[in-house]
């Protein structure tokens, strides 16, 4: 277990470990060494600042998970805002209890709650879920919260936004006293900070202090992808390259290893690297790719420390890193000794907020482009194809070959031999249809159609329809046409934006000084007064302002044949 090595010095059980073992997990997080500790010693109250794709789930459950025996009474709640992280966490949670010894189980409106009470009449030990089927199924006595040992608020900030606080109110007064409150949140606002003083006492507050980084290296650009069409887009960027030389990042062993499997069945020349691969493997691995005898190397970041690689043409972040910092060192291997290179990075919807935080650290844009279509990968490869034939025509055919050209002419036309021979050696790399479909709209369309925001400013306050979308536009850097379903009212107002500009605006607004902000997502659609009462209008006072990037088309850098 010399892996996990770090894992188990912060206190981890052998049985623990060897479920982080089988999950393929290297290293702990920085949010994992800060929680796991305080969580497993001594019984404060702890805030944790921590946003997603931190590792900020592993970070409570693991030392709950660890702590908990079966007793065969609801012993930890987990709230969240919305079912799928419900779902996420929950999923996480079984996925780390070591030979499902603890159960977890997520409760959320829009399931059926005969299947959840016949879930929790069965035996339940942690349960995960949205505040509203909670209390539905705290009224009807069916989950019982009278002795609990932990009580967690994930994303409590987003909980605050969507309205929830008189929710979770209810629901802790229907809790035992003694247990062991935490709370998530990605930001502070003052009405955590509300709840935490009247709820919690003392706590202690634990953050991941980021360091000033800076990186000028490389071309930095996003692409947003969900998580099923990852590959197929590192397939076409790959394609796409002229020459791709490049190391690709993933969260965990696992991960690696199947990524390569993945790259091997389509003939790419890919190998992992990461803590299971031994010195030799490493080296061997290492010096294949140094020879150019392969052109990938799919790592972890615990095995790409001290790399001694350069010149490399791209590094791409098929996970997006678990730290502004680990982005640094990730890309600062591309585009060195004068060689221009480019950092891609994938992210999915949730991380999109992860990935402004990163821009924020680092302090240099990293522009959001589209995924390039199959038609264009095809259309640049055959582009390279006739330059290549060109370029061999141009040096002269040996001699033998204009015999066996003859010979083949006597017997089929010049068009049907050409095909032969190209389909003999690119197979489908020039079919269009041998790339899968990826959506690219699907993030907008899909995610949400449109996300309604609550604005609250309204006629009171001089709003007019061109106000608001001024205003927005000059703090959130959104374009004004991706404003759409302007609804002004007395004290506020609402607007429909696409998912990505939603999360830009809420990311912007969201620092009113009294605590409270601006610009929320919309509960449901409501007559004024209900939305009102549900909202409480409010002024803004000093938002910052935050630019995110235009958006441009993914230039191609070229290929030649897969490697
Ligand atoms: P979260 O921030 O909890 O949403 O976690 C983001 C992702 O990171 C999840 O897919 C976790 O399974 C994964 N993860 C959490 N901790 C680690 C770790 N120490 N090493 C690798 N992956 C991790």
């Amino acid at each position: 277990m010399e892996l996990l090595k770090e894992f188990e010095e912060l206190g981890l059980g052998e049985k623990i470990l060897r479920t982080l073992s089988k999950k393929g997990y290297e290293v702990p997080t920085p949010i994992q060494r800060l929680v796991i500790p305080a969580l497993l010693n001594g019984d404060k109250n702890l805030i944790g600042q921590a946003q997603t794709g931190t590792g900020k789930t592993a970070a409570y459950a693991l030392p709950i998970l660890e702590r908990l025996e079966q007793t065969g009474d609801i012993q930890a709640v987990v709230l969240t805002p919305t079912r799928e992280l419900a779902l996420q966490v929950a999923e996480e949670m079984n996925s780390l209890s070591p030979n499902r010894r603890l159960k977890v189980i997520p409760v959320y409106g829009g399931q059926s709650i005969e299947f959840q009470i016949r879930q929790i009449k069965s035996r339940v030990d942690i349960v995960v879920g949205t505040p509203g089927r909670i209390i539905d199924l705290l009224n009807r006595k069916i989950l019982k919260f009278d002795c609990l040992k932990f009580f967690i608020l994930d994303e409590a900030d987003e909980m605050l936004n969507m309205g929830f606080v008189e929710d979770i109110e209810l629901i802790l007064g229907k809790t035992n006293p003694d247990k062991r409150m935490l709370c998530f949140s990605a930001t502070m606002p003052q009405g955590i900070l509300k709840i935490a003083e009247k709820y919690m006492g003392s706590y202690e507050k634990l953050a991941v202090e980021s360091k000033e980084l800076t990186t000028d290296l490389a071309e930095q650009i996003y692409f947003e992808v969900h998580e099923r069409d990852k590959f197929e887009a590192l397939c076409r960027i790959i394609d796409l390259a002229e020459d791709f030389y490049g190391l690709v990042f993933c969260r965990t062993k696992n991960d690696a290893n199947d990524l390569v499997g993945k790259l091997n069945d389509r003939s790419y020349g890919a190998e992992a690297l990461h803590g299971d691969i031994t010195q030799s493997s490493r080296e061997h691995t290492l010096n294949r790719f140094k020879a150019r005898k392969i052109n990938i190397l799919v790592a972890t970041d615990v095995a790409a420390r001290g790399l001694d690689i350069n010149e490399l043409s791209h590094v791409i972040n098929y996970s997006i890193p678990q730290e502004a910092e680990s982005y640094v060192h990730r890309i600062g291997r591309t585009g060195r000794a004068g060689k221009e290179g480019i950092a891609i990075t994938f992210i999915t919807p949730q991380e999109y907020r992860r990935l402004l935080q990163i821009q924020r650290i680092v302090k240099t844009e990293i522009r959001r482009e589209s995924i390039p279509g199959a038609r264009d990968v095809i259309e640049v490869r055959k582009a390279r194809l006739t330059e290549e034939i060109n370029r061999i025509l141009d040096a002269g055919l040996p001699e033998n070959y204009e015999k066996i050209a003859e010979e083949l002419l006597q017997t089929n036309d010049a068009v049907s031999i050409v095909g032969a021979l190209l389909k003999n050696s690119y197979e489908d790399v020039l079919d269009e249809r041998s790339y899968a479909d990826i959506n690219t709209n699907s993030i907008h369309l899909e995610e949400s159609g449109k996300v309604r925001l609550f604005v609250g400013l309204g006629r009171k306050d001089d709003m007019t329809g061109r106000k608001i979308v001024d205003l927005i536009t000059e703090k959130a850097g959104v374009h004004a046409r991706d404003i759409k379903k302007i609804e002004i009212y007395d004290s506020f107002s609402f607007i429909s934006v696409p998912f990505l500009e939603a999360e830009a605006i809420l990311d912007v607004f969201k620092r009113d000084r009294r605590g409270r902000p601006l610009i929320q997502k919309a509960r449901e659609k409501t007559a004024e007064s209900t939305s009102a009462a549900a909202h409480g209008a409010r002024r803004s006072v000093g938002v910052n302002w935050h630019d995110k990037g235009g958006s441009r088309n993914f230039r191609a850098h070229g290929s030649k044949q897969r490697g």
